[in-house]
């Protein structure tokens, strides 16, 4: 059976490659039309106008939205993005991907993700102090930490979360630690959250290795995206014994065959804010990285990277989804045909949902684990998913995508049943 997809998307966008996917999980999975339906649109979304007083008295005027895939396992879980591109067919594309990770690691979430069209590299501290603050004050109800917990994303981090759970706070009259995840330490933040998705990344980084005879031979990797999720896997996984050749971020690239030393390269882009100009490495071109003979490359920066341009190209043994649709379906489907594994990001990135499951898991309690306690779980969780989709995958003959998709739209489907349907 074949369900049919009756919403129009624009052809090539983030939100068209998800529901492809989902579209070949329910055909796979044989689920019927209506449930598709549903689980092919949001269960809610918001779409925000954010005024911010700029310091020097002008108002600018900022669209913010918020998405609400699915909530049939749980309250809505996801990052919050400033990009000045942000828009909403993004984010329900993302909010969808949301849903289906945390369903396949298992956490008791539903999915979603929110944007605030801003570069917050134009802004004053005191300007995205307001803008987060009157962006989450605008989503009201909408958000809590049993409706919808933000996290940090692209262009936003600890700080920014507890400005919005100050906002949700004392709207309320009331501390509320667990309406938001990857907090700052002092305010109830996990130990461990900081690097839990780069750590999650290299886990499975090296279970792929491993799977393909390649961990004793010293691998090599390259890295795309610099921020939370790359600068902390290209640091993993140098210390776990991977050449990293190559990273790359906004503005350009370093290249050194021997191996970055990452630590430096951390030191370097906290004094310049760039990965541009390391003197421990050779300059190359963003494109030129993704096509660099190498056994994994990481995209850890934004969707839609690899592509039906550049896949034919791609020479990486392994690709590992650190960000959320680097690969279109088209590309896929070429790195498929070539024999490149690809490692999806539900899988690949779901280290920091789990941490954020912690986190708000040690808020409801009021306790603190240590970090070794983070570790250790979040190894469990990331390994077992792994080894789930990984041995399905062989035993089918469907990619790690397709397989980890089945697996979380098989789960989220089982909740609706169960719920059934109201009234
Ligand atoms: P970030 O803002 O901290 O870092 C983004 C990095 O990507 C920066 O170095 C930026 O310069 C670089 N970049 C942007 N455009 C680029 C381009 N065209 N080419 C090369 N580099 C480019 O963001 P982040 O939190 O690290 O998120 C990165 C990705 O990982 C996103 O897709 C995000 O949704 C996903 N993700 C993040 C988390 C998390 O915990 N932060 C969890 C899961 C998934």
């Amino acid at each position: 059976m074949t369900v049919t997809a009756s919403i129009p998307v624009v052809a090539g966008s983030p939100l068209a490659a998800a529901r492809r996917q989902l579209s070949d999980a329910a055909t796979y999975l044989e689920l019927d039309q209506g449930l598709y339906d549903m689980l092919s649109r949001p269960r809610r979304e918001m779409t925000v106008s954010v005024p911010l007083r700029r310091d020097d008295g002008t108002i600018t005027i900022h669209t913010g939205f918020r998405v609400q895939h699915n909530l049939s396992r749980g309250p809505a879980k996801g990052g919050i993005r400033f990009r000045p591109s942000v828009d909403i067919d993004e984010v329900r594309a993302l909010a969808m991907w949301m849903t289906w990770k945390c369903a396949l690691v298992d956490l008791p979430y539903g999915g979603a993700k929110g944007g605030v069209a801003i570069d917050p590299r134009l802004h004053s501290r005191a300007e995205l102090e307001r803008v987060t603050r009157r962006y989450a004050s605008e989503l009201g109800e909408f958000i809590g930490p049993d409706r919808d917990i933000p996290a940090p994303d692209v262009g936003t981090d600890a700080q920014t979360m507890a400005w919005i759970m100050d906002t949700v706070s004392t709207g309320r009259g009331v501390t509320l630690p667990a309406s938001v995840t990857g907090k700052p330490l002092g305010l109830g933040g996990s130990l461990g959250r900081a690097d839990s998705t780069s750590l999650g990344l290299t886990i499975v980084a090296l279970e792929a290795l491993s799977s393909h005879g390649l961990l004793p031979y010293r691998p090599t990797a390259a890295v795309q995206g610099f921020g939370k999720v790359g600068a902390g896997a290209a640091r993993l996984l140098a210390d776990a014994g991977v050449r990293v050749v190559a990273v790359s971020d906004e503005y350009g690239a370093v290249y050194a065959a021997g191996g970055l030393d990452i630590r430096a390269l951390e030191e370097h882009v906290r004094l310049t804010g760039t990965v541009t100009g390391f003197g421990g490495g050779e300059p190359l071109t963003g494109a030129a990285l993704l096509e660099l003979r190498v056994d994994v490359l990481a995209p850890c920066a934004i969707e839609g990277v690899l592509h039906a341009g550049n896949a034919r190209r791609v020479q990486a043994r392994i690709v590992v989804e650190g960000a959320n649709g680097p690969t279109t379906p088209e590309a896929d489907a070429i790195l498929r045909a070539r024999d490149v594994l690809v490692v999806p990001d539900i899988l690949a990135n779901a280290g920091g949902v789990i941490v954020s499951y912690f986190e708000w898991a040690q808020a409801n309690q009021a306790y603190r684990w240590t970090s070794a306690e983070v570790e250790e779980r979040l190894r469990e969780r990331m390994t077992e998913s792994w080894r789930q989709v990984h041995a399905a995958s062989l035993r089918t003959g469907r990619s790690l995508r397709e397989t980890a998709t089945a697996i979380a739209v098989e789960r989220v489907a089982e909740a609706h049943r169960l719920r059934g349907l109201y009234p």
